[in-house]
């Protein structure tokens, strides 16, 4: 197998092209499948070295990430708590420090895992993707990027250049919970974020995501119908716990039974709206 570190774009382009090349970013996941026999790519073609794949850059219109920015360096900028502070909340509880140092924010959604924690927030923010390949770039919506479970549009040869969170209301009470085996460390058995705007005791504006309890994460788009517009009283809040629950088609696995995951993220809808009424 062939270690190649790339400088540009274009030597990024013509080393994915290759027959069995696979990227590689912190290596936090690809190394894990490929102990474990999963993948055995010819070749792993390393961006790190590529500037416009790293970096966080606000302009008038968007937050800009670079896919090979590490989540640390995400954790630390001023521009992700002002401007994304959602996003800063979640990486916060992402892996542990070693992980953070090493994973990014590309990895973390190229990868495609169900319990991916940065796509909630990016659900909610409503970003959009930038792929390139050779046939030039595309903008993908984040809620359009993911197809199924380690599935995503990524085609052959194709790469994620970075992430763009355009700006947003200020007014949003954002909330996030992860339920693991532990407290810290741990991969999501169910997640749950919301962004909720409140005007005259109404909630204007809801969004909610959840993350783990289905093949891709996903937006809870019934729950936020029913809640739009409404004042967050129980009744309100009730309905949204059941449509929440009848939305999301969590599965058993070895972290937890899709009755568990059913009842949290029901439970986590009921207490996003309860903290935001009480804001
Ligand atoms: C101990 C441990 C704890 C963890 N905890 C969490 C957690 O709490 N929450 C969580 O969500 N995840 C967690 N993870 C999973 C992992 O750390 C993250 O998904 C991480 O963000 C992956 O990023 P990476 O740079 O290491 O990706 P890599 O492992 O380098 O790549 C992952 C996949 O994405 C592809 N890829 C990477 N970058 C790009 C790009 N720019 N364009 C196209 N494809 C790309 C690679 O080819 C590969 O298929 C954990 C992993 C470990 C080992």
């Amino acid at each position: 197998m062939r270690y190649v570190r790339v400088e540009t774009e274009a030597e990024l382009l013509e080393a994915l092209d290759r027959d069995g090349a696979h990227l590689l970013s912190g290596g936090t996941d690809l190394l894990v499948k490929m102990r474990s026999g999963l993948l055995r790519p010819k070749s792993l073609v390393d961006p790190a070295r590529v500037a416009a794949l790293r970096g966080i850059e606000g302009s008038a219109n968007a937050l800009w990430i670079g896919a090979a920015t590490p989540f640390a360096e995400i954790l630390a900028s001023k521009e992700v708590a002002a401007r994304a502070p959602l996003l800063a909340d979640v990486v916060r509880v992402l892996g542990c420090v070693q992980i953070r140092n090493r994973g990014t924010l590309g990895g973390n959604l190229a990868n495609a895992s169900p319990a991916a924690d940065s796509a909630v927030p990016l659900l909610l923010y409503e970003a959009a993707v930038e792929l390139r390949g050779k046939r030039g770039s595309r903008s993908v919506p984040i809620g359009d990027f993911f197809l199924a479970p380690g599935r995503t549009v990524l085609e052959h040869g194709e790469y994620m250049r970075g992430v763009s969170i355009p700006v947003s209301r200020g007014d949003w009470i954002p909330f996030f919970h992860k339920v693991g085996r532990r407290r810290a460390l741990t991969i999501a058995i169910a997640s749950v974020g919301g962004l909720t705007s409140i005007s005259n005791g109404k909630a204007v504006d809801v969004r909610l995501a959840a993350g783990s309890v289905a093949p891709v994460p996903l937006r809870l788009k019934s729950v936020e119908r029913a809640v739009a517009g409404q004042a967050l009283d129980d009744s309100v809040i009730a309905r949204a716990r059941a449509l929440a629950a009848k939305e999301i088609s969590p599965i058993d696995d070895v972290r937890a039974t899709a009755h568990y995951r059913r009842e949290v993220t029901a439970d986590l809808v009921a207490r996003a709206l309860e903290r935001a009424r009480a804001t």
